[in-house]
Parts: C-alpha cells; sequence; structure tokens
C-alpha cells in the first residue's frame, strides 16, 4: 500500500479546463438585494399563470397525475402522443427533455466536442455559451444586425469545424424573429452536417400566418432539430418539460443520452392537460399581443427621451436606452417601485432592459415609473 502520507497537500480533483471556464447561468431574479419579493418581470413567464386543467392535473385530481411510489414514464408515452397529434407529427420523431434547456445542452453534447465549433448570434440565448462549453467545444459568436440574426454573418462565420448552430426564434433576449424565407436560406446554406437546432421556446406567441416554418424543415431535413417548451406560454416553467422533434437519427441520439426518468409523474400530468387547453393558450397569445402592444405604444409616447423599444415577436421587449436615462437607472427605479426586470450587462448589454410582458396593470405601473423617471433624468 502506498503511504497516504505521500500525497501533496493540495492535491483534489482537477476540472475539466472547458467546464471551469463556464459562466453559470444567471437566472431571473424574483427578490430584490434587500430581500423584498417583487413582481417578477423577468423570466419570461405566463402572467396568467397555469392553465386551470393544468394546475388540477398536477395536484392528482386529474386522472394519470400517478403514484408518486413509482418511477414515471421513461418515454413520456401519452404526452408525446398528445404533442404529435397537436403538430401533426409522428410521435416516434419527439424527444422530451427536463425543460428544453436539457435538450440544448444533449444536443450540443451529441454532435460536438473538443475541437469543434458551436455556432450562434451575439445576443443569442445564454444557454449556447454553457452548452458549448460543457462538451468541449468552442463557443463562436456571429455578429448580430442592430440586435437581431444576420444570416450572411452566421452563415460567413461556419467553418469546417462547425458541427451545431443554434437559433433562438423568437429570439431571448432580443426578441428578433427570423421570418421563414430568411430561417429557410440560413438552413439552405449550412453544410448538410452540420447540425441547426432552432430554438422555439416563444414560437406560440407568434402569428401562426408568421411561422418560421422550423417544424416543416425538422420533418423534412436530416440535420434539423426543433425545441420546445411547456415553461413560457403553458405556464408551467416550474414542472420542467421540453421537446424536442426531428429526423429519427438526431431523435436516436438524443434518447440515448437524455436522463432515463428525466419527466415527472407531475410534470406528465400537467404538461398532458395543459395541451388540452388550447383555450389559455390562444387567450394567453391575444394578452401577450394586446399589452405588448399597448406597452410599446406608452414607450413611445413618452417622446425623445432615448428609450428605443426593439421589434419583438415574444412574452418580453428589450428596450435599448441611447440618452441620458441609462437602463441601470431604470432597473433599480423598478426595483424600488417593487418590479424586477432583467438588466443584462453580462451579456453585453448594459445599455439594455429586458421587461417581461406582465398583466394589463402591471404594465401601466411600469411604463408610468418609466416616465416619471425619464423626466427626473432629461
Ligand atoms: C426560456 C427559454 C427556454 C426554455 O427553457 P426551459 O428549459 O424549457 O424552461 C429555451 N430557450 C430560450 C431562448 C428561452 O428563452
Amino acid at each position: 500500500m502506498s503511504d497516504p502520507s505521500a500525497q501533496p497537500a493540495a492535491a483534489r480533483p482537477v476540472p475539466k479546463p472547458w467546464i471551469a471556464a463556464i459562466h453559470p447561468y444567471v437566472p431571473g431574479k424574483s427578490t430584490g438585494t434587500d430581500g423584498r419579493v417583487l413582481i417578477k418581470l423577468s423570466a419570461n413567464e405566463n402572467p396568467l399563470g397555469t392553465s386551470p386543467l393544468a394546475r388540477a392535473a398536477r395536484l392528482g385530481s386529474g386522472a394519470g397525475a400517478g403514484d408518486p411510489a413509482r418511477y414515471p414514464d421513461p418515454e413520456s408515452h401519452a404526452l408525446r402522443g398528445a404533442l404529435g397529434a397537436l403538430h401533426g407529427i409522428d410521435a416516434a420523431r419527439i424527444v422530451m427533455g427536463t425543460g428544453s434547456d436539457e435538450l440544448l445542452n444533449l444536443a450540443a453534447q451529441a454532435f460536438a466536442g473538443p475541437g469543434d465549433e458551436v455556432l450562434y448570434q451575439r445576443y443569442g440565448f445564454s444557454v449556447y455559451e454553457i452548452a458549448a462549453r460543457r462538451c468541449g467545444a468552442e463557443p463562436v459568436v456571429a455578429a448580430d444586425r442592430d440586435y437581431a440574426a444576420d444570416v450572411d454573418v452566421l452563415l460567413g462565420a461556419v467553418t469546417a469545424r462547425t458541427r451545431v448552430v443554434f437559433l433562438a426564434n423568437p429570439n431571448n433576449p432580443t426578441g428578433s424573429y427570423l421570418p421563414r424565407a430568411e430561417l429557410a436560406r440560413l438552413h439552405a446554406g449550412l453544410p448538410s452536417d452540420v447540425l441547426f437546432v432552432v430554438d422555439q421556446a416563444y414560437a406560440e406567441y407568434v402569428d401562426a400566418d408568421a411561422e418560421d416554418g422550423a417544424l416543416d424543415l425538422a420533418a423534412a431535413a436530416e440535420n434539423v432539430l426543433v425545441t420546445r417548451t411547456f415553461s413560457k406560454i403553458y405556464g408551467l416553467a416550474g414542472e420542467r418539460v421540453g421537446w424536442a422533434t426531428g429526423a429519427p437519427h438526431l431523435i436516436d441520439m438524443l434518447n440515448r443520452i437524455r436522463g432515463p426518468f428525466n419527466i415527472t409523474v407531475t410534470a406528465q400530468a400537467a404538461a398532458l392537460a395543459a395541451l388540452d387547453d388550447q383555450t389559455f393558450v390562444a387567450a394567453s397569445r391575444e394578452h401577450n399581443r394586446a399589452e405588448r402592444t399597448r406597452f410599446v405604444a406608452a414607450l413611445a409616447a413618452l417622446g425623445n427621451h432615448g428609450l428605443r423599444p426593439l421589434p419583438s415577436e415574444a412574452n418580453f421587449v428589450l428596450i435599448e436606452f441611447t440618452g441620458a436615462f441609462t437602463a441601470e437607472q431604470a432597473y433599480n427605479g423598478l426595483m424600488d417601485h417593487g418590479f424586477i426586470t432583467r438588466w443584462l450587462p453580462g451579456q453585453g448589454l448594459p445599455q439594455c432592459l429586458r421587461i417581461t410582458i406582465g398583466t394589463a396593470d402591471e404594465m401601466d405601473r411600469v411604463a408610468a415609473v418609466l416616465r416619471q423617471m425619464a423626466e427626473v433624468a432629461r
């Protein structure tokens, strides 16, 4: 036996350098620095809450809530079947994830590794950098065009080492949206051995006639994966349910590495019931459209104070502050008035504030606080 005292005192497990290089994901906060509970407009959750049907299913009064002593269905059969029926997709081409976050990470891990590149736009979703680094690949950031994805710049950044391209459409935190023709052009310009992941976390907020066509690409192409979530319009962020669809060989790889029982009994029951309540989904979409329009109009009515709301197809608005009144002042002022929003210096956006669309009353009050502060700062 070797003498344990011969070990250097400082010896300890050495993390992989690509893991040590990760900055942890920063979630939207719900309390102020003083611990006060604030009205949360920082995480793009549904201000209408959750469908009452989903709530009931979650509490076990609905059918199929299941026995907590037993493992959940590892393949989420009922849920995948219902998703397939709703979206016209063969359930065999659907894989569930513990939130779409799990699937974004698995997509990078399955198709990229050390020496490879993972490409996305500047001001893309912050999980992409983590997903790239987690598997040892190199994150590559393509320049944006006025906060939106630029197809030519993205295609110009593809190299022989590019293995995965991520695009959130609509994008978080900018709200920008690539229309169908541009998305198709981006896909057509990518080598066929590059995995194109279209993250549609906010797709249900987009008008049906403005659909980006990603699900059609995922149905037809060998290299397109679309991810969706129950966290946003379905109001189930706390249950952690996401899904992805694409060619069977892609789904097969994700199934090999996902958590075997990754969707809990309650989450499967709640998501299934939520899917059944498309009335709630439609009401949430209508609420969002109306309140986003009204909020942007209220900002426009502020006049020339340097607040520029960027065009958004999602359930939030990113405001660029170009004048004397800064995003940091707005963030702190809103916090003083009981609202937590998302200021993004860590993502290279110290000039911007992202505000989730809340209830009508909340948006009126947020607009009033911003008006008051803009006038003082002038
Ligand atoms: C919120 C969000 C998600 C959803 O993550 P979940 O893990 O499903 O909660 C995915 N992508 C983007 C761009 C998002 O903003």
